[in-house]
């Protein structure tokens, strides 16, 4: 961590006379604050104050505590837990205190001393001098060969004109590329690479109401759950359910500026999935490796849990500083719940008096604090950003009403349940239609509206309640037979079961189909919504229903998103002739017949 100069000599501040795996006890010779960062032992191990009690301070440490012992000193390092934000982010792996693991694997050595921000990078300034700045504006843009281009801001709490800038070149993350003077005359030199505390949520102008959604290319996604841009969204969902294919799926292709992943305890070798993937992975946009926009941050099961805690804080202090440059940010966390299993643990360490399933009874307001971090706003610099938080959830047993499934779900706008019977019959993605919801349908109908579909609403309001009377008339199916229903209802069965199969299945490893596009999209909810129409009517004139199924248009609706490529949509217009003249051909039958 570069909160500590290199050449920090231990200072006594604190002597440890009890440790409990990752929380230690310490008797202290000067006051400590709250969320002081401290290193602990001969090994300088960071840690971080989380208590205070007289004489004594409580500390938990990020690194394995195998081999200190009472007696050990610790000093503080007088800030608050930092991490250096700067232009080497991008494109890297970081454990939960945003230190590189590129290099060394995924295990690093203890201690404090690693981080990117002595590297150099490619800066040319924007400013000249004389400007006067203020907080937010950018002083100049980085663009590295293996990365997007990306500002250097004035950090929150300077302003003053410029008095000293760099020309164009290659400068260490940690050396003053601009000087700005205040009106008191102090100078205040401006690096490339800043520190920012990650539990206080950076500042910005303005945080300013949703309007457009982020875009996933996932049909039950977009049109039936969606997703506001700045907004907050959890997967909750037991093992196998699909939740690391789903986000690394929106890392893929929603659209986002920057992606941030932080794999939070998950186990090692899943983990390490993730990382021999993601690099690999090319962003389906531009043709680049997808690691040019992301930042990935990687705690597994086997690492400290008290790293554990931090590195969701840590995952999303970065994804604000890249809002602040006013991109589109999105965060993905997987899974919250180990994130929450890390508090549980450390707080039965401290002795807490347990709330609901041994969790502390400040869970809920932690996750409330993590949520409340997503926003759409005006930066300080006065451009838009935007951070959106997609939380997975693995509830034991898939089991929803526990506590943090049902914490997170009040804080949350958008919730997609993946189900396990849904997995099972590799019906993906397993999002469960009737026990999911978005509560930002209104402010985004205007995107739909605009892109000629005025109607989503609607539509989306009838695809769901087909569903929702399917889920009853299957039951009601079950004991009497399906041909006892009434033909009314065999025909809400049959268009159920269509847009399950025609528009909610859609596969991630389908080259046609993992990603539908807005216009394919709407394409596609019109046909359904048009044959919903034509069933509807013709079952009402007498029209079996058994014939509609069997109609061969009905292939063509199954399979429509898997057939008909991106660049070819007219062939919907095609399919909708062909709907048309089907059921015209069908009636007339009926009318020959009846004739
Ligand atoms: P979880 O993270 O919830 O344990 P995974 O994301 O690892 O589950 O998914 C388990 C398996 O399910 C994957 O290996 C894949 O075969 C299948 N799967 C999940 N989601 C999809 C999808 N959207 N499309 C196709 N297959 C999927």
């Amino acid at each position: 961590m570069s909160t500590v100069p290199e050449s920090h000599q231990p200072v006594a501040d604190a002597t440890i006379t009890w440790i409990s795996g990752p929380v230690l006890r310490a008797t202290v010779a000067r006051p400590f604050s709250i969320n002081e960062a401290a290193l602990v032992g001969e090994q300088q191990l960071l840690g971080e104050v989380i208590r205070l009690d007289g004489p004594y301070a409580v500390i938990q440490v990020y690194e394995d505590t195998t081999g200190l012992r009472p007696g050990d000193i610790i000093s503080g390092t007088g800030a608050a837990l930092s991490v250096p934000l700067g232009p080497g982010l991008l494109g890297n792996i970081f454990d939960g205190l945003l230190r590189p693991l590129t290099t060394q694997g995924l295990y690093i050595a203890p201690g404090i001393s690693h981080s990117v921000d002595g590297d150099s990078w490619p800066f040319r300034p924007r400013v000249t001098a004389g400007e006067r700045l203020v907080a937010g504006q950018v002083i100049g843009v980085v663009k590295r060969n293996d990365a997007r281009a990306q500002n250097c801001l004035v950090p929150p709490g300077v302003s003053g004109t410029v008095v000293e800038i760099v020309p164009t070149g290659n400068y260490p993350g940690d050396v003053p590329v601009c000087v700005l003077r205040d009106e008191q005359g102090n100078e205040h030199p401006v690096c490339q690479v800043q520190q920012w505390p990650v539990r206080k949520p950076r500042p910005v102008k303005a945080r300013i109401p949703v309007e457009g959604p982020l875009f996933t290319g996932q049909r039950i996604l977009d049109c039936l759950f969606p997703l506001a841009c700045g907004s907050r969204a959890a997967m909750p969902g037991g093992f196998g359910t699909g939740k690391t294919v789903l986000q690394e799926t929106l890392a893929k292709w929603c659209d986002a500026d920057v992606i941030v992943y932080v794999g939070c305890g998950e186990r090692g070798n899943e983990m390490a999935g993730v990382l021999d993937e993601f690099p690999k992975l090319e962003d389906p946009r531009t043709g680049r490796p997808l690691m040019e926009r992301t930042v990935i941050i990687a705690n597994t099961s086997n690492m400290p849990v008290a790293a554990r805690e931090a590195s969701i804080y840590t995952a999303v202090t970065v994804a604000e500083y890249f809002r602040d440059q006013g991109l589109r940010v999105a965060l993905m966390a997987d899974s919250t719940s180990r994130w929450a299993e890390a508090l549980r643990e450390v707080s039965g360490r401290l002795g807490e008096l347990p709330g609901e399933a041994g969790y502390p009874a400040y869970l809920s307001s932690r996750q409330a604090d993590f949520y409340e971090r997503a926003a759409h706003v005006t930066t300080l610099g006065g451009t838009v950003g935007s951070l959106s938080i997609i939380g997975a959830v693995s509830p034991p047993s898939a089991d929803f009403s526990e506590p943090v499934t049902t914490h997170t779900k009040r804080y949350v706008r958008s919730f997609w349940a993946l189900d396990a019977s849904r997995a099972q019959a590799r019906f993906y993605p397993a999002i469960h239609p009737l026990n999911s919801y978005s509560q930002d349908i209104e402010v985004l109908a205007p995107f739909w509206s605009e892109l000629g579909n005025p109607q989503w609403p609607e539509q989306r309001r009838r695809f769901l309640s087909l569903l929702e009377e399917q889920a009853k008339l299957e039951r009601m199916a079950r004991i009497v037979g399906k041909d006892a229903l009434p033909p009314r209802q065999q025909n809400v069965l049959l268009c159920a079961e269509l847009i399950n199969e025609a528009f909610l299945r859609q596969s991630a490893f389908s080259e046609t189909d993992r990603f539908c596009p807005a216009v394919k999209q709407i394409a596609m909810m019109q046909l359904l919504d048009r044959f919903i129409e034509l069933s509807a009517r013709a079952v009402a004139a007498g029209v079996d229903v058994a014939a509609i199924n069997s109609l061969p248009v009905m292939r063509q609706l199954r399979r429509m998103g898997e057939e008909i490529d991106n660049n070819e949509l007219e062939r919907f217009e095609v399919l909708g002739k062909g709907l048309d003249r089907a059921f015209a051909a069908l009636s007339n039958g009926r009318a020959d017949h009846a004739g």
